[in-house]
């Protein structure tokens, strides 16, 4: 006899987590590493996908795969990433059910890469035609294009996303793409002027280096040699399997498509090449007659006929500080070290306004897929500073939905079946949430409050104040030089606090979250920038506008992101969510190596045996009547060969021929709830020895 192949047929290791008997972290990780030693780097929980990064390339994302889980039920094939995919795209679709595809995991462990596989995977399946098949073409174009500008090698990564992403694909009522829109959270902008050891700056420096042509380059005032500019670091400029100067030429042909007129293309490099010459800008001190120094530009420099700015402009700008207090001008001078701080400032500010405008343009471009990467929580002490709190905070707000909808997806399910709904225990982080983002007591609104405060502030004020409120948090505690808590653990640096995540402690480091809260670019040099005479820069600078000054302070870095953080959560409220959980298998970027703890870690930090808890804590299992009858029908003598009558008699017949105790399951109106996974094995071995 013939039945479909399902996801419990020839199955390496479980290929649903719910059903994994015992329940523990050794089998769960014993599980996917089973399975990933067999190219099954796909496992499920319940609707969930786990992916493992196997570091190398699979041949399961051809047209032919694309074909066998087009149409297909989650269930009836092995797991795979293009099964939720076509998942989503369906209920999209037929059910006009918005969807959302969240997904997380630590740097290299395959965001990026899984984002991709969607996007393309939705594109072989959606809509024909011209028309639509140019709106798919910019929709997958525009990553080569983010990716440059937006991605850098880093230690973890070679391709790491330094910046989040949150993409939205909108569909008409046939299914079809109309577009999408794209919004991004954070760039990392501190690593335009300075990066790592061992990493890159943005993909985009070394390409147009690289891959420019001579004419190009001359137009640009570049020289090709890496080692000419400050902001290019000095170690890794090349990675090994990166041709950048190919990777050049696909980024061109990808703003071609997405729509980028010539011009524009050739603003932007201007721009790139504005921010490399600013690192090259030196500056040295000049006495003045006050016995105060002043900075002064040591050489002339190529960025202000490169960008049409006056350099005499430039100049004040880096030797003056106006600063307007009750209708009163007041300029200061800046010393030496106050210039390099302007300049890198205003590089950190050129860049990521660049990226934004980046962003917006190709939302011109593409309005319309649903996509959220967001960045890991990291082990590395030192490492953690305010731009990894922020992330994190992100990620904890991540994680509070994840479980809500979780919990709110099977309730809705138990009614829409009619099965009566048991509470289910879980840990609630909204505490963690509120610690930071508590209106008046979080620390983010205490970041603000310092930033904001007239006389002296410092990361040490703010740990200070942080240290009188949060104090008796249950999930705060911080170490300043002089204080006393967890003073004895000498491992630890001085000067910061520690959150303890849903995820596990994190220890933060003050230095520079006043900063970069701040986020201050003198209002001289945004003036500077305004008068520029290139349109792209001045679009990029509208507060240089001496008609439009704003006295108010714009909002700090902390209170933006916050802002858009609970945008990002209200708009996944009404959606569908569907995860996708990376997970990086080893530290060496390598094929075929399973690192237990590694994996470990990840598995605690994402939460993913709560999860399979939370699946299974009413009844783990669940299928439609038809393909439960399908299967099974051949243990019974009623229903053998075929079943005349509707399959959910069918179904309680069999179960009760087998004599299934009746606690073990329920009839909903589709489906059969199977509370515990051994009664579906024990379905099984009963179907084996036939
Ligand atoms: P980050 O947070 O740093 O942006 P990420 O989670 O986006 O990291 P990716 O850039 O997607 O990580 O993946 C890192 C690398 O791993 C890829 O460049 C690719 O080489 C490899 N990789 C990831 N997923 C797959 C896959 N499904 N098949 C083959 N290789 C993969
Ligand atoms: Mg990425």
């Amino acid at each position: 006899m013939e039945t479909k192949t399902s996801l419990l047929d020839n199955m390496i290791g479980v290929g649903d987590m719910v059903l994994l008997e015992p329940l523990n972290e050794d089998t769960f990780i014993n599980n996917l590493k089973k399975r990933f030693d067999h190219s099954e780097i796909y496992t499920y929980i319940g609707s969930v996908v786990i992916s493992l990064n196997p570091y190398r390339s699979l041949p399961i994302y051809s047209p032919e795969k694309v074909e066998e889980y087009r149409n297909r039920n989650f269930y009836e094939l092995s797991p795979h990433i293009f099964a939720l995919s076509d998942e989503a795209y369906r209920s999209l679709r037929d059910q006009d059910k918005d969807q959302c595809i969240l997904i997380t995991g630590e740097s290299g462990a395959g965001k990026t890469e899984a984002s991709k596989l969607v996007m393309s995977y939705v594109a072989a399946v959606c809509g024909k035609g011209a028309e639509v098949n140019q709106v798919k073409e910019q929709l997958l174009q525009s990553n080569p294009v983010l990716e440059a500008f937006g991605n850098a090698k880093t230690v973890r990564n070679d391709n790491s996303s330094r910046f989040g992403k949150y993409m939205d694909i909108e569909f008409d009522f046939k299914g079809d793409p109309l577009g999408g829109v794209i919004s991004n959270y954070l760039l990392e902008k501190s690593r335009v002027v300075k990066q790592p050891r061992g990493e890159r700056n943005f993909h985009i420096f070394y390409q147009i280096l690289s891959g420019g042509s001579e004419d190009l380059l001359c137009k640009l005032k570049l020289e090709r040699d890496f080692s000419r500019y400050n902001y290019l670091g000095l170690d890794s400029a090349r990675v090994n399997g990166v041709d950048d100067a190919a990777n050049f030429r696909t980024v061109r042909n990808a703003m071609q498509i997405v729509g980028f007129m010539d011009h524009e293309t050739q603003s932007v490099f201007e721009v790139v090449a504005a921010v490399l010459k600013l690192g090259n800008i030196e500056f040295k001190p000049e006495s003045r007659v006050n016995g105060l120094d002043e900075s002064k530009i040591k050489d002339k420099n190529e960025i202000c006929e490169l960008t049409g700015i006056d350099q005499s402009v430039l100049e004040r700008a880096f030797s003056f500080r106006t600063v307007e207090a009750k209708q009163e001008k007041v300029s200061t001078t800046l010393n030496v070290a106050q210039a390099y701080y302007a300049r890198d400032a205003l590089a950190k500010n050129l860049y990521s306004r660049l990226f934004s405008w980046l962003v917006t343009r190709i939302n011109e471009s593409i309005k319309v897929i649903l996509l959220c990467a967001c960045k890991e929580i990291n082990k590395t002490i030192l490492e953690n500073s305010f731009e990894q709190f922020i992330i994190n905070y992100c990620n904890e707000k991540l994680q509070q939905i994840f479980i809500e909808l979780t919990l709110k997806e099977e309730q809705e399910e138990y009614i829409r079946e009619g099965i009566e709904w048991t509470h289910i225990e879980y840990f609630n982080n909204a505490i963690i949430c509120d610690l930071i983002e508590n209106n008046q007591t979080g620390i983010l609104a205490m970041l603000d409050e310092e930033c904001l405060r007239p006389g002296t502030v410092t990361d040490d004020t703010f740990l200070e104040k942080l240290n009188q409120i949060c104090a008796t948090h249950q999930h705060f505690e911080s170490r300043m030089s002089k204080c006393s808590r967890f003073l004895n653990d000498t491992s630890l640096p001085h000067c910061c606090f520690r959150i303890q995540h849903y995820a596990g402690k994190v220890m933060y480091q003050v230095e520079g979250f006043v900063d970069k809260n701040n986020d201050l670019l003198y209002r001289d040099l945004s003036q500077a920038m305004w008068k520029a005479n290139h349109s792209l820069i001045k679009d990029l600078f509208p507060e240089g506008n001496p008609a439009k000054i704003n006295l108010k302070r714009p909002p700090t870095a902390g209170s933006q992101f916050k802002a858009s953080v609970a945008t990002l959560m209200k708009n996944l409220q009404t959606k569908n969510p569907n995860y996708i959980r990376c997970i990086k298998p080893n530290d060496k970027k390598a094929a075929h190596i399973f690192n237990d703890a590694l994996v470990c870690h990840q598995v605690r930090y994402l939460g993913l045996l709560e999860n399979v808890r939370v699946r299974r804590a009413g009844y783990a299992f669940r299928q439609p009547y038809e393909p439960c009858l399908e299967r099974y029908k051949m243990l019974c003598k009623q229903t053998w060969p075929h079943w005349r009558g509707p399959a959910r008699d069918g179904v309680k017949v069999l179960f009760n021929d087998l004599e299934i105790p009746e606690e073990e399951y329920s009839f909903g109106r589709s489906k059969i709830f199977i509370r515990n996974p051994r009664t579906l094995f024990k379905l099984e071995d009963l179907r084996k020895q036939r």
